[in-house]
């Protein structure tokens, strides 16, 4: 199987070169030229495999490139039992609000509690294997553009990765401390953290422009370095995304919660597009979903899209308690456009050009048509998140994180809205202890907050008896080794002098 550039059809490359090189240097995201269909027959036989299993026969119909041994390696040493707390990565839980199912697919048991866990696990074992066979001995730099989730998941998995490097790049004020103290203690001989003055669209700005900018890729090429991304643009974040959806239709049919066939909607809290998208590609694959209902905080640009098909992210920008969501330029929605407006390269290098621009896009009718009618865009303040997490916990003492709760509540109009009571799928994102002063307060509104994140994390679990998940209550006595912070415009400057070649 053979991927493209969304900005430049002829721009073709094998799996293992899109993984390796993140972004096509036209600017455009990789795609693959098809998309496999699995028959009934395949999805019964999936319904017998574990999420390793599933996982397995995924990653060969995309990884064509990949021998079988290659592919069992990387599976099997990125979902232990050990760094996911059991044998099945992606559990579901069953509960329900107001009289409404919710079936929680539980993505943030992986070491760094957030569903960037799912991918990155696997992705330094593609990558190593993808540089293998694209340009042996070449060093791969992980360049990371995060609003909290994605930068620590990515150190986790790619620390001490022989040939890579990774720099990771986060907005000072739009990270929750826990995510901040994660990040700044990462251990590691290859790995770096540094703050930008902005915001996650800014930092996410300033990596594409180095990864795009040809003197510094020359200059890297000379050093037998190259640039790679972690970020969702990078199809080897996508491609695991796509199973647990699968895995999740295939568990809810094992549990009894669906019959075999039945039609599913997803709700997904959404920020770059990428989760959302991944359940997009499963239901080409075949997965039968009904409904896409994208989810999203005060920054609802996405939920304004999805209604009259003018992309303008010309507008206020909102530091919310969902952080990983505060984005209004979200990458992946290109992916969508281009397959949506039947594989028109240059139709979105002309939108995305106008993005850069102006701010803003408009798609034609028949693409509009098409969103519409398969997703749903919803969003939630903060006063709103915080009033589901407490109902939800009150009422069926389930504790959820601010993402998540975006998910629900968003659910939850959906549903009021249209009367659809087809099952539905809600991607819970993180552990609710990666945000527990908004959680604390959303539970407790009148118990004192306590001055420090651990205290507060103590207190959290002392009123709710869940328990802290290991990797964040280890973290109270790490000591931090980082602490730069710039401009977004010296983030150029930044990397050659982090891989000494300024
Ligand atoms: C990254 C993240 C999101 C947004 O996911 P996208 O793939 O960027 O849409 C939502 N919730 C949490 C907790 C995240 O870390």
């Amino acid at each position: 199987m053979l991927y493209n550039s969304t900005q430049d059809k002829t721009a073709v490359v094998s799996a293992a070169q899109a993984i390796s090189q993140g972004i096509s240097k036209d600017g455009g995201l990789f795609v693959p030229q098809e998309i496999p269909h699995y028959s009934e027959a395949d999805f019964k036989s999936l319904l017998q495999e574990d999420y390793k299993g599933r996982a397995k026969k995924v990653f060969s119909d995309f990884l064509t490139d990949f021998t079988a041994e290659e592919i069992d390696d990387c599976v099997t040493k990125a979902y232990t039992a050990q760094k996911f707390g059991g044998d099945n990565p992606a559990p579901m839980t069953y509960t329900s609000l107001n009289g409404k199912s919710l079936n929680i697919l539980e993505l943030w048991h992986g070491p760094t509690c957030a569903f960037k866990d799912m991918a990155l696990q696997i992705l330094p074992h593609l990558l190593t294997k993808s540089l293998k066979k694209t340009c042996d001995g070449k060093d791969a730099v992980i360049l990371v553009a995060t609003s909290g989730d994605t930068g620590k998941a990515a150190l986790e998995g790619f620390k001490d990765v022989e040939h890579t490097k990774i720099i990771v790049f986060y907005p000072v004020n739009g990270v929750s401390p826990m995510q901040k103290h994660q990040m700044n203690t990462q251990e590691g001989a290859n790995v770096k953290v540094c703050a930008i003055e902005g915001n996650f669209d800014d930092a996410q700005t300033g990596v594409k422009k180095i990864f795009t900018t040809t003197e510094v890729s020359d200059k890297l090429e000379e050093n037998n370095m190259l640039f790679s991304s972690a970020n969702s643009i990078n199809w080897g974040r996508l491609l695991p995304q796509i199973v647990y959806y699968i895995s999740a239709y295939c568990d809810m049919v094992n549990d009894g919660k669906i019959a075999f066939g039945d039609k599913i909607n997803v709700v997904v809290p959404t920020g770059n597009f990428g989760n959302i998208l991944a359940s997009y590609y499963a239901s080409l694959m075949g997965l039968p979903v009904n409904k896409f209902i994208c989810a999203s905080n005060a920054n609802n640009v996405l939920t304004d899209f999805i209604k009259t098909g003018v992309y303008d992210k010309n507008r206020q920008f909102y530091t919310t308690i969902s952080p990983s969501m505060d984005i209004l330029v979200s990458s992946n929605l290109e992916r969508l456009l281009y397959m949506i407006c039947g594989n028109d390269d240059t139709v979105v290098r002309d939108w995305m050009t106008a993005l850069k621009t102006e701010g803003k896009y408009e798609v034609s009718d028949d693409v509009k048509a098409v969103v519409t009618e398969k997703f749903y865009g919803g969003f939630c303040d903060d006063t709103r998140t915080k009033a589901t997490i407490q109902k939800l916990y009150a009422e069926k003492n389930y504790l959820c994180d601010t993402h998540t709760a975006v998910a629900v509540n968003v659910y939850e109009q959906y549903v009021d809205a249209t009367g659809d009571n087809t099952p539905a799928v809600i991607a819970s994102t993180a552990s609710p202890y990666k945000f527990s002063k908004a959680v604390l307060e959303a539970v407790a509104p009148d118990a004192e907050l306590p001055a420090s994140e651990f205290e507060i994390v103590d207190k959290l679990n002392a009123l709710t008896g869940v328990d802290v998940p290991a990797p964040l209550a280890g973290l109270k006595d790490k000591t931090s080794r980082f602490s730069d912070v710039i401009k977004a415009d010296e983030m150029q400057d930044y990397v050659l002098g982090a891989l000494s070649i300024k």
